[in-house]
Formats: C-alpha cells, structure tokens, sequence
C-alpha cells in the first residue's frame, strides 16, 4: 500500500458504499431521526450519539438523542448534551418518538435488551434502523448492521460512516470532540490493544478539527468529587480480594457501602481497571449492588482468557473479549461474592 492509499479509506472496513448511502439517504430523506445508546451510557455511548447529533446538526438535519438514563456528569460538556432525552425521567415522550420515528440509529450495542426500558419500544418501532457498534456477536434487530468487533469504539465507527458519506469536510469542532471523548474513553486513553494506526491517523484529523484534547481529558479524568475517591480508596484497601494462585481480583461494594460514600453514577467506572492493573493480575471483576437489587457485574482480562464468554455463560452478560459486563439476578451480595469465588477455579482449569 502506497502511503497515499493508507491516507484514505481509513475508517471504512465494514461500510461498503450501497449500504452507507443507503444510510445517508434513509437519513436525509427523514422526518424524525432518533439517536439511541445503551444503558448506563459511557463515554462511547454519550459521545457516538452526540458526534451524529452534532453533524447531523451541522448539516441542518434535526435529530434527537434518546438514552435510557443518565450517564456520569463527566461526560456533560458535549455539545447538545443539555438536550438530551432520558427515557427514565421521561418515558412516554421517548417512546412517542420512538414509535413515531422514521429512522432510529442504535449506537455502540449489539442487542434490544442493551437500552433497559427502551427495549419493547425499540422492537416495536416500525422506523428504518441502523446499528453502528463494535460489540461481538451483535444480534440482528436492525434495517441495517454495520459491526466492527476490532474497532476499538463506535466513535471511530462514526468517524468512518462520516468518511464513507464524503462529509469529512463538514466535521465540526463539537463533533469531533464528541468523537474524540468516546475513542478516549473506549481505549483507556489509547492503550488498549483495539488501538491501530488509523485510530491515531483519526485522532490526528480530530486534532486538525481543533479539539483540545488535554481539555477534554482534564473534563473526564480531572473532575473527580472527594466523596468518590474516598469511596475508591475504600474499595482498594478495604474491598479488594486476591487470588494470586489464579492472578484474579475481585472488588466487590454492597448498597450501604455506596450510600456511605455518596455514591453517584460513573464513580466506580475505573476500579475495575485500577484492580487489574495489580501484578500478576490477569482478571479482574468489579462488583456492585444496583438499586434493584442486583449485582452488575464488570470484567476485565488480559491476553487469552475472554471475559465475554465467562460472562455470557455465567452472568447474562457480554461486551468484548477483555471487557465484559453481567448481573447476578438474585440473592445477596455476599452470595453473589460466594458463587464468583466457586466458579474462579473452573475459569482456568
Ligand atoms: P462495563 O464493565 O464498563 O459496564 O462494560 C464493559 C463492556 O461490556 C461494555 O462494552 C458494555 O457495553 C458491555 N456490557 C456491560 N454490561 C453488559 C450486560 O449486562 N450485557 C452485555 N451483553 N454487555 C454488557
Ligand atoms: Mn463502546
């Protein structure tokens, strides 16, 4: 490949033209678009459907951003976030909109039950869809899929679906910030092994789009509450369990420990990470009583061993091959901590 060729095209594995102007076209020719994201929104989550939002936006398209509740204040400086739906503080408007749209994007999950209560709504609507993830093994709910397991985050999909449109020239600051805020989060700050040059020649454009990406990294990383890492300190010095024979970590906080330390959305997000970063550590799991009840589960490995199929088979859950997430159903939280303990060893055998 000429160095030229490796300058074009470098966002566009998964998107051939047909589909991607079939896209464009649903999309432009539509009366009400609705933008979608899973539960509990992330970063790639809140940034994929903004990034649409914003460029859509920038192209005098009307759009709206539908997700199913709230995600970390971290995440609230991009443009449009203040115009937001949340299904859970306003449940009928978004499924009104949902079942009365023409086109429902579905950005960075692979299936129905990923949007909490938004799932019958989603199923029900007679609206085109199209999903743009990089979840693996993506159900086939949609008009259109355009899935890239490799792809280390759904901004970089939407940053390819740009390309593909021929619409580069029209990236706005605001998008490309909401395209830069969802590829950092998704690759822990670029390292995760789902990172390849072109995430960097992306990163490069978004650059050249003027993102100031040291700010954007202080608004996620550097805005901390002291109650959250009190509640993170806690956890790592009072929580954490090792079994070194195995090279697993497991934290795990129950619902009082969370209300002591005013727990909020997103104040736990990166224990998970901080466990497996110990030595010797190969897998690690963050759990966490939910207000429901349940226990919402984190996974991380590294190398070989796939937390999405342990998670799958043991915790109705999935996500990616090292990083995965789950729920135990029932039972408490020093039961839940019991059947993760019995089942560590037949992880490795
Ligand atoms: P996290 O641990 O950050 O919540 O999630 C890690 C990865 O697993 C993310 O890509 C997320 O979308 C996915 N994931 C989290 N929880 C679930 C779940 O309950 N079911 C499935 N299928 N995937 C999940
Ligand atoms: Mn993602």
């Amino acid at each position: 490949m000429s160095n030229q060729e490796k300058m074009q095209k470098i966002g566009s594995k998964v998107m051939d033209e047909e589909t991607t102007s079939r896209c464009w076209e649903k999309t432009n020719n539509a009366q009400r678009i609705v933008i979608v994201a899973h539960r509990s929104p992330d970063g790639d989550a809140v940034g994929s459907t903004l990034a649409l939002w914003n460029h859509l936006d920038a192209l005098g398209i009307q759009a709206t951003v539908a997700l199913p509740d709230g995600s970390p204040h971290f995440l609230n400086w991009m443009n449009g976030f203040e115009k937001v739906l949340f299904h859970d503080r306003h449940p009928q408007q978004v499924e009104k909109l949902i079942e009365t749209a023409d086109v429902v994007w579905c950005l960075d999950f692979n299936g129905p039950s990923r949007v909490g209560m938004m799932e019958d709504a989603i199923r029900a609507s007679q609206a085109f869809k199209i999903v743009v993830d990089h979840h693996q093994f993506p159900e086939s709910f949609a008009d259109v899929l355009l899935s890239d397991p490799t792809c280390g985050s759904t901004c970089e999909m939407i940053y390819g679906l740009i390309e593909a449109w021929g619409q580069l020239e029209n990236v706005s600051q605001e998008t490309a910030a909401c395209v830069y805020a969802g590829m950092m989060t998704d690759t822990g700050s670029f390292r995760f092994n789902s990172v390849t040059s072109d995430t960097h020649r992306i990163l490069a454009f978004l650059l050249d789009c003027g993102v100031d990406h040291s700010l954007i990294h202080e608004l996620v990383y550097d805005s901390n509450r002291v109650a959250k890492i009190q509640l993170n300190g806690y956890a790592m010095s009072e929580k954490l369990k090792l079994w070194p024979e195995y090279g697993v970590a497991v934290v795990a906080l129950d619902a009082e420990e969370l209300l002591r330390f005013d727990y909020q959305s997103g104040d736990t997000e990166g224990l998970v990470n901080q466990a497996l970063s110990i030595e010797g550590i190969r897998m690690a799991i963050f759990m966490k009583e939910a207000d429901d009840g349940r226990i919402k589960m984190s996974l991380r490995s590294k190398g070989e061993l796939s937390v999405r199929d342990i998670s799958a088979a043991h915790f109705h859950g999935g996500g990616h091959h090292n990083a995965a997430g789950g729920v135990i159903e029932n039972g408490s939280m020093l039961d839940a901590v019991k059947l993760v303990e019995s089942l560590i060893p037949s992880w490795f055998s």
